[in-house]
């Protein structure tokens, strides 16, 4: 039996509380990926390259073009809760960013080894810093861990390396960087669909080609064409719908017709410009769709919906893979009913040119 003494509360050290929010934060590399996308984005970039080592677990480096970071803020960088893009708690409902707690960086830099490497465009050098444990360190032994200048490029680059490497667990648990990689290539296609404006390619360490790969000026569609492929691309139907009075949103999206049907659903959904997913927004597709495809035939669907901020609780989820808002039922009744009329039309134009 424990004594006494052993039955003590104590609290526990910093960095093993850091290492377990990380822990959840961070589940896979794609995890950490998706956050250093969304900090790109953020940062307002028009351009952003993927590189990926073993699956991410070797190596995961980002390239943005986007507005930096100030030397200025590197030393607290990856501490936990700094942000640039919060100051009050109210602020969380208004929030026009993918960020907003400051915790991705700090997470990673618990768990892998961090290089940042950025410029302003008011510096007139890039800055190079490492990071471990949420503070700089010295990229040898003998240096000072002082972000260091170097030349550069406008924007931003982040190399994580080593993911898990202190957390064996962790690490034993992937057995194949190719699974880890199709969920990366998931997660940046999602992003280069929907993010128009901004070129993305991802590319894995030793291809001479990119597995992704778009232009800043594509359409959505063709966004979809060059991930997807023209048989989801050449089927698409638009929709738009708004009740900005009532229910506080707007939906935009492009959705296979009746004459497209897979295996598995595929759903890009977007909430407020994040990525999330929803099983019950994919049930009623699901539903909606089941009358108008063969049994066991499914449909792709990019979704992008827009909801007044402070009708969505972006904090439900440490890892904001999934939001509450108010009125989801009837926000995806309109969708699903918009769906269907819009499949009917298709259906019944069809039906009517096959008779004359
Ligand atoms: P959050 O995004 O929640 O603020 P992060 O840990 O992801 O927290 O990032 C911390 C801060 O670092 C951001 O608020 C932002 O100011 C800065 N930052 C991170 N990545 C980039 C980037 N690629 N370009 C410019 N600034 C960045
Ligand atoms: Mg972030």
């Amino acid at each position: 039996l424990p004594s006494n003494e052993q039955r003590r509360i104590r609290a526990l050290d910093p960095d093993v509380v850091n290492k377990i929010a990380a822990g959840e934060i961070i589940v896979a590399p794609m995890h950490a990926l998706k956050e250093l996308i969304e900090n790109s984005v953020d940062a307002g970039s028009t351009s952003i390259e993927i590189l990926v080592k073993d699956g991410g677990l070797k190596l995961l480096q980002i390239t943005d073009n986007g507005h930096g970071i100030n030397v200025d803020d590197l030393p607290i960088l990856c501490e936990r809760f700094t942000t640039s893009k919060l100051r009050e708690f109210e602020d969380l409902t208004a929030i026009g960013t993918y960020g907003f707690r400051g915790e991705a960086l700090a997470s990673i830099s618990h768990i892998s080894h961090l290089t940042v490497t950025t410029k302003t465009a008011s510096s007139s050098c890039a800055w190079r810093a490492h990071y471990s444990d949420g503070k700089l360190v010295p990229a040898k032994p003998s240096q000072s861990a002082k972000p260091k200048p170097t030349a550069g490029r406008g924007g931003t680059q982040i190399t994580v390396e080593d993911l898990f490497y202190n957390v064996p667990t962790r690490r034993r648990a992937f057995r194949s960087s190719s699974e880890e990689y199709a969920k990366i290539l998931d997660v940046v296609g999602r992003y280069a669909v929907h993010c128009s404006n901004v070129a993305f390619s991802c590319k894995k360490h030793g291809d001479s080609g990119s597995s992704i790969a778009t232009t800043a000026k594509s359409s959505t569609i063709d966004r979809i064409r060059q991930i997807h492929g023209s048989s989801v691309a050449n089927e698409l139907i638009d929709f738009n719908i708004e009740d900005t009075k009532r229910l506080g949103f707007k939906a935009s999206g492009l959705v296979t017709n009746a004459n497209y049907h897979v295996k598995r659903t595929t759903i890009l959904l977007f909430i407020n410009h994040r990525s999330v997913e929803s099983s019950a927004l994919k049930k009623a597709i699901e539903q909606t769709y089941s009358t108008f495809l063969p049994k066991g035939g499914h449909p792709f669907i990019y979704l992008d919906l827009e909801i007044e901020p402070n009708r969505v609780d972006v904090n439900v989820h440490p890892t904001k893979r999934e939001v509450n808002f108010l009125n989801e039922d009837e926000i995806i009744e309109s969708i699903c009913s918009e769906i269907t009329t819009r499949l009917a039309q298709v259906d019944s134009s069809r039906t009517f040119m096959t008779q004359t």
